[in-house]
């Protein structure tokens, strides 16, 4: 065994209980601490001075101290210790709190190092709680500091990594071929490791983090190739021939599909009739119109004497799908039906039985699909609505149901196209990037809780219109306070309008009060819907034409935009209300782009500029494990390049079997074993 390998209790200073909060940091071996990298770093290569004080940075200042340090006592049991300093040119004073104990180190004439914010303050430098510097750090270079947990300090992590790295950092081996490294220009990896913890300039600092950027990208690119090519490549499918019905079909719809539908139907088709097996993501915003795409896709494989399956996330879209694909499927003769967790068992029975036996067409569902009764005749074609919401192996397990059927997703969470490609690499794209005609757009505006009886006004002549509003409270798991919140919400609601229908919707409800809630709502019984996010996806109330977000600025920003999505779906002009008191710029900036937007990608690229992709979305919600160094957002530029290559060396590596490449060949499967146990989870 390399002694890389080797638990990271063998290195000096790590005992049993350093060891457990090394492993809660993910660090087991010696290698994951030298991979355990900064997330940023004390800069003490350069001494700022007192003058520049409009920048706004901890910086390092070298100062003699002119008067000894003296404490005043203020409010109860607070202390201050002063003193006044010089750099030389300009004056100013240290000012510490509750570090009394520090004044016999601050005695006239002695110079020291110090590291703080500068302030301006009554015609003064001041530098508030300095942190006094060793003279031996200084220009040491950067400083790593690392992501921590309680009872281990940064100092500590320092000790152990300085000693990793003298220790072991040689025994690390290169994983891409040299050829590669000069090409690109490459640090070597040992290089790399050392310098990304304690590099001495910023220079060193970003020759070893493109290094290491470019192998983590090249290996998880490659790594989806590899899944991308043993999925569907080179597995065959069925080839669906082609019929004039569909045509008939498309001309008899009440719309003309718009080009992006024309574009993304005709994509389709050309998978689902060659003999390659489909897989294939629609993409498209909410109300772009998929789902006639879906019914359309469907009604093809019918034609060619097949049966199709089409997942959701939840009841209440698999039902609302249904609702819709029953509607359109009414002429047709097409036996469509339901299947869901709630189906009485009797029922469940039955259609198991005429599904195995061919006499149902199409199937719609939730997990009840993916049961081991459910059985196929001939499946053809499957569909997974709202992809993310389901693992890799869910959406396995339901093709897994026929003879390589052609699959496809679709999702309404839009993605830009650089990270589309990474986080649904084994899969094909599609996307409709247009709306259909006359939608009438949605005003959306952002106010704070103190427009709460403006915005009671504005509810009531909704309702009073014959329209109905929605009203959704976030959640916030950490506490259990989503079915708080929204209670409190709903009974403020339910007092302010007692002639009004108000009802509670959330999560934790019984799935029969969820649907009949839903189905009230849709119906129009209720006025007035209170709700957490469990009406995010899918749901199609045409009357609804106001929604009310409240603590906007807890959601994502592609998640608003689906909520808002929910309204503007009929021929009423609709509004979007976001309430905010969140009174950062961020959150300011956040809420200016759902007011000045209403196009999904636009929407998420800010999303993603503002927030960074770990807020983003969970790379591991998609099966991807956290990335150690490169990110998402902001290594875009790598991005690029490093698909180009990927697709230029697979072949070596996959086909001629290219033995310099054996070493990334060997990470490349370490990863998709590791996406594996994501996916099973
Ligand atoms: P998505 O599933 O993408 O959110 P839907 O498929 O529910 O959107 O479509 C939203 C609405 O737009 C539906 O009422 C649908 O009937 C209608 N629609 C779809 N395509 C067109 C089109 N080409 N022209 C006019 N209306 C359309
Ligand atoms: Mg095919």
């Amino acid at each position: 065994m390399s002694d890389l390998n080797r638990s990271i209790k063998n290195l000096k200073g790590v005992g049993p209980k350093k060891l457990e909060l090394l492993n809660r940091l993910g660090i087991n071996t010696i290698e994951d601490l030298l991979y355990y990298f900064p997330k940023s770093y004390e800069d003490f290569s350069k001494i700022s001075m007192l003058g520049d004080y409009f920048n706004d940075e901890k910086n390092l200042y070298k100062v003699k101290i002119i008067t000894p340090g003296l404490v005043s006592r203020v409010r109860g049991n607070m202390t201050i210790l002063k003193c006044d300093i010089t750099d030389g040119v300009t004056n100013g004073e240290l000012v510490f709190f509750n570090q009394h104990f520090l004044k016999p180190q601050l005695y006239s004439g002695r110079v020291i190092y110090v590291s703080a914010k500068p302030k301006y303050n009554n015609g003064r430098i001041q530098l508030t709680s300095p942190k006094i510097i060793d003279e031996k750090e200084v220009n040491s270079g950067l400083l790593p500091v690392y992501g921590l947990t309680k009872g281990i300090t940064n100092n500590e992590l320092r000790k152990f990594t300085k000693s990793a790295i003298d220790l072991y950092v040689n025994e690390l081996e290169e994983v891409l071929p040299s050829e590669m490294t000069a090409e690109y220009g490459l640090a070597p990896i040992q290089y790399a490791v050392r310098n990304i913890h304690y590099p001495k300039d910023e220079k060193t600092y970003a020759i070893s983090k493109r290094r290491l950027v470019f192998e983590e990208l090249l290996v998880l690119q490659l790594a989806l190739f590899k899944l991308k090519s043993g999925n569907d490549r080179y597995s065959k499918g069925i080839v669906f021939k082609e019929n004039t019905l569909l045509n008939d079909f498309i001309e008899s719809l009440p719309f003309k599909l718009t080009n992006a539908q024309n574009r993304a139907l005709n994509e389709i088709l050309i998978d689902m009739k060659s003999d390659a097996k489909m897989n294939r993501l629609l993409q498209g915003d909410v109300g772009s119109g998929k789902t006639i795409i879906a019914v359309l896709s469907m009604y093809f494989a019918v034609l060619n004497g097949y049966q199709c399956s089409m997942m959701a996330p939840t009841e209440l879209l698999a039902k609302q799908h249904y609702i819709s694909l029953s509607e359109y499927f009414k002429d047709t003769g097409l036996n469509v039906v339901l299947l869901v967790g709630s189906t009485p068992k009797k029922e469940k029975e039955h259609i198991y039985g005429e599904l195995k036996n061919g006499n149902i067409d199409i199937i719609i569902g939730t997990h009840a699909l993916i049961q081991d009764g459910v059985n196929y005749s001939n499946l053809g074609l499957t569909i997974t609505d709202e992809q993310h919401r389901f693992g890799v192996e869910q959406r396995n397990r339901l093709n897994a149901k026929g003879e390589n059927p052609d699959n496809l997703v679709m999702t309404a969470t839009p993605i830009p196209r650089t990270l589309a490609l990474i986080l649904y690499g084994d899969l094909d794209i599609s996307i409709i990037d247009e709306l259909p005609p006359n939608r009438k757009s949605i005003e959306t505006f952002v106010v704070n809780t103190s427009y709460q009886a403006r915005m009671d006004k504005f509810v009531i002549k909704q309702i009073d219109d014959g329209r109905q509003v929605y009203v959704v409270c976030p959640l916030i798991e950490e506490n259990d306070m989503p079915l708080k919140s929204a209670e409190e919400i709903y009974n403020y609601y339910k007092n302010r309008f007692k002639d009004k229908t108000v009802k509670l919707l959330h999560g934790k409800m019984k799935t029969d009060d969820k649907n009949t809630t839903m189905e009230d709502f849709v119906s129009g019984k209720v006025d007035i819907l209170v709700s957490t996010t469990v009406i995010e996806v899918g749901v199609n109330v045409p009357n609804a034409n106001l929604m009310l977000i409240y603590n906007a600025d807890r959601f994502g920003l592609s998640q608003l935009h689906q909520l808002r999505g929910r309204v503007g779906r009929g021929e009423y002009q609709s509004y979007c209300v976001l309430i905010n008191d969140n009174r950062s710029e961020i959150a300011y900036k956040r809420m200016k782009v759902m007011e000045s937007s209403d196009d999904g990608f636009y929407i998420a690229e800010k999303d993603l500029e503002l927030r960074g992709p770990g807020e983003f979305f969970g790379t591991r919600q998609h099966g991807i494990p956290d990335l150690k160094i490169a990110n998402l957002a902001t290594d875009m530029e790598y991005l690029k390049e490093i698909q180009n290559i990927s697709s230029e060396i697979s072949k070596e590596i996959y086909e001629e079997n290219n033995s310099k490449y054996d070493r990334l060949k060997l990470k490349v499967d370490a990863l998709l074993s590791k996406c594996e146990e994501i996916g099973t989870n």
